[in-house]
């Protein structure tokens, strides 16, 4: 086994690998950018290095400084992770050409599954089933209208070189087919620096099932069977569980043996997935799996295989990396039971999913409940710079259901202020009828989007309690407080007017009366508050107590109360009583960043003059672009960002001279 490895990765999968690597008694050295030097990762791994700044392009995806770490550090193996470069043979060769171990599939193997036509030529003559359509070298628009013709629409064009959805073209009439293989041709090489597609038959409302395989370098493989992977947004996994539901011994024998052979043909070694289109309209039936791709790597989901084969994949990966035959023999593995993973994002699901940044103020998750796969942690801040997760949430039950209460119960005892999350959204998915009773596809969440994206519901009391917490009025009263506390007796039996700015940024009022430490009257409700382990319960009209938690922080615009309820967590503005004349000032006098994203192009200088409307800066977020434009006429004072420069929301890019 090795002493030493190096981690080239970030977030909850660097953190993960390290908890295996340390159990095992091998040492971890963690890679990081400069903004990422206090990170969770960092903190994970006995020793760390830094190779460069924010930008991955500049850091986490520059081989050779990991390399010349690894070797700095006296490591003798690099384990890659997911995404970055864990799919990039060139690096595998790179890393093994200065004397150390890639812990991941030899080069050749990611080679053969890089493009899709070859990948599946290659697969179709190891006798997998792929999807029937026509993945030749021929382009000729004709001959590839032809093809479609003969398999019948709907079809699928896909770029062969694409991923991430990229390329992808539905075409449901011929009349179509010409214009939409020019257009999945010209993305595929602007994206992809290849315009070569395949032809697909459209599965109608499929599933996403994938086999977890795994092989050693004395020819062993194995699979680990399935993973449910079928409730996407814009084919982005939300919610994986192992088993899948309906799944016969039958289907399972076939799809692993399938999955083992892709795995053989191509001299497979570690952990690798292999995924599967399933025609569902009549059921699970063995005859109606297609292969779609190959991950040549450790995948997201893989805990929820680890939960339900009583595993731990990473040490598989070292061991097999090490050259050590695999662990079990295809007869000894079992599943036991079900389990779910939930991916936690920081994003805006009623904005589209807009990737939200924002300090974490709050952030408890249940890991009394639940396996808590986190990269961050409370007080942190989530940047533009990398991938908005927050953490995976894995829970195991005895069957599906149980699994499923389970999954509800760690969901709803999460704790998260400070940024806009997907957890009320995961929430209400693990709620949903459909999901519960097993009835998943890959369209289940756009067909009910609007119901599972709106914004969290408040309940009655959440202005009251927002009220308290915006006074400071949650902080436990000291003992005999009530007397003491300066203030309270003048306006105790008074009441006192709250202005607040709601989360959908309404202004209220609340009026809220203090009767006693602890018990409060407002709009018309008496609450009362009570702790518990440290815990904050909140009973309104005498009815049962409940948990909450209220916070108050102040950020760079003023003072922010924050009601957490289960799931739901609204925050709320206290109007500063000077807001009204600063906001003319502020937002006369500057540009601010509306979102996170990137700074494409500055139009402007100091000194320069400007009209009210004028463009000013131009930003990519979203892969959309937006104008900035001059709030008034007047001169620019300074230009705070560059073409290339990523922003947080909010950053001021650019101030006016005051007008006199
Ligand atoms: P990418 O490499 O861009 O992710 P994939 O080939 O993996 O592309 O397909 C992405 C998703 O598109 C799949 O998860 C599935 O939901 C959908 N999809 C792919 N092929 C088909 C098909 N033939 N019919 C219907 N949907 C498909």
């Amino acid at each position: 086994m090795f002493r030493k490895i190096l981690i080239a990765n970030r977030g909850e999968i660097a953190v993960r690998i390290a908890r295996t690597a340390r159990r095992m008694g091998v040492k971890t050295v963690a890679v990081h950018s400069d903004v990422d030097a206090n990170a969770p990762h960092v903190a994970a791994c006995d020793e760390a290095a830094l190779i460069g700044p924010a930008p991955a392009a500049e850091s986490y995806l520059r081989g050779d400084r990991i390399i010349a770490a690894a070797l700095a550090a006296g490591a003798e193996a690099i384990h890659p992770g997911y995404g970055f470069l864990s799919e990039n043979p060139d690096f595998v060769e790179a890393v093994e050409a200065a004397g150390l171990t890639f812990i991941g599939p030899p080069a050749a193997a990611i080679r053969a599954m890089g493009l899709k036509d070859a990948a599946k030529a290659a697969m179709e003559k190891a006798g997998v089933p792929v999807v029937p359509g026509y993945h030749g070298a021929e382009q000729d628009p004709a001959f590839l209208k032809a093809r479609a013709d003969e398999i019948g629409y709907p079809v699928l064009i896909k770029a062969r070189a694409g991923g991430g959805g990229k390329g992808m073209r539905k075409v449901d009439r011929p009349e179509d087919f010409l214009p939409a293989l020019e257009a999945a041709q010209g993305e595929g090489r602007a994206s992809f620096g290849d315009g070569a597609c395949l032809i697909e038959k459209w599965i109608v409302a499929p599933r996403h099932v994938e086999i977890q395989v795994f092989g050693d370098s004395h020819g062993g493989a194995v699979h680990l069977f399935e993973r449910d992977c079928s409730l996407q947004r814009r084919h982005q996994k939300v919610i994986e569980e192992a088993p899948a539901p309906g799944m016969t011994e039958e289907m399972r024998r076939a799809m692993g043996d399938a999955a083992v052979r892709a795995a053989r043909a191509i001299g497979y070694a570690g952990a690798g997935t292999v995924e599967f289109i399933v025609d569902a309209s009549e059921g699970l039936r063995p005859d109606r799996f297609y292969f779609m791709e190959m991950n040549t790597r450790l995948q997201v989901e893989h805990p929820v295989t680890e939960a339900v084969a009583g595993l731990d994949l990473v040490e598989w990966q070292l061991r097999v990396a090490a050259g050590e035959p695999l662990p079990l023999r295809q007869e000894d593995l079992r599943i036991d039971g079900w389990a779910f993973e939930a991916r936690l994002y920081a994003e805006d699901p009623a904005r589209g999913f807009m990737p939200a940044t924002g300090r974490l103020r709050r952030l408890r998750l249940p890991e009394d409940r639940a396996r808590i796969d986190a990269g961050v942690r409370e007080g942190d801040e989530i940047t533009p710079h990398y991938d908005p997760m927050i953490a995976k949430v894995i829970v195991h039950g005895r069957d599906r259901e149980e699994a499923r209460l389970r999954l509800i119960d760690a969901l709803e005892a999460a704790e998260i202020a400070g940024s806009t999350t997907n957890l009320a959204f995961l929430a209400r998915l693990a709620a949903d009828p459909d999901f519960a009773a097993g009835r998943v596809d890959t369209g289940l969440i756009d067909r009910k989007l609007a119901q599972l994206s709106a914004p969290p519901e408040m309940r009655p009391e959440t202005p009251a309690l927002a009220a308290i917490a915006a006074l400071g009025l949650h902080e436990a009263a000291p003992a005999p407080a009530f007397d003491d506390r300066s203030g309270w007796r003048l306006w105790g039996a008074e009441t006192r007017e709250v202005a607040l700015i709601g989360p959908d940024g309404a202004a209220r009022a609340v009026r809220l009366q203090a009767l006693a430490p602890d018990r409060f009257a407002a709009e018309g409700r008496e609450i009362a508050l009570s702790r518990h382990d440290g815990r904050l319960r909140a009973s309104v009209d005498g009815g049962p107590a409940r948990p909450v938690t209220l916070m108050r922080w102040s950020d760079a615009q003023g003072v922010v109360a924050a009601v957490i309820d289960g799931p739901a967590t609204t925050q709320w503005r206290l109007p500063d009583p000077l807001e009204s004349a600063d906001d003319v000032a502020a937002g006369g006098d500057a540009a601010a960043a509306p979102m996170p994203g990137l700074v494409k192009a500055v139009f402007v200088a100091p000194g320069d003059a400007v009209k009210a409307g004028d463009a000013l800066i131009v930003m990519e977020a979203m892969k959309m672009e937006h104008r900035l434009t001059a709030p008034r006429d007047g001169v620019v004072a300074s230009v705070a960002c560059a073409p290339g420069a990523q922003v947080a929301e909010g950053a001021v890019l650019l101030t006016l001279e005051p007008e006199e």
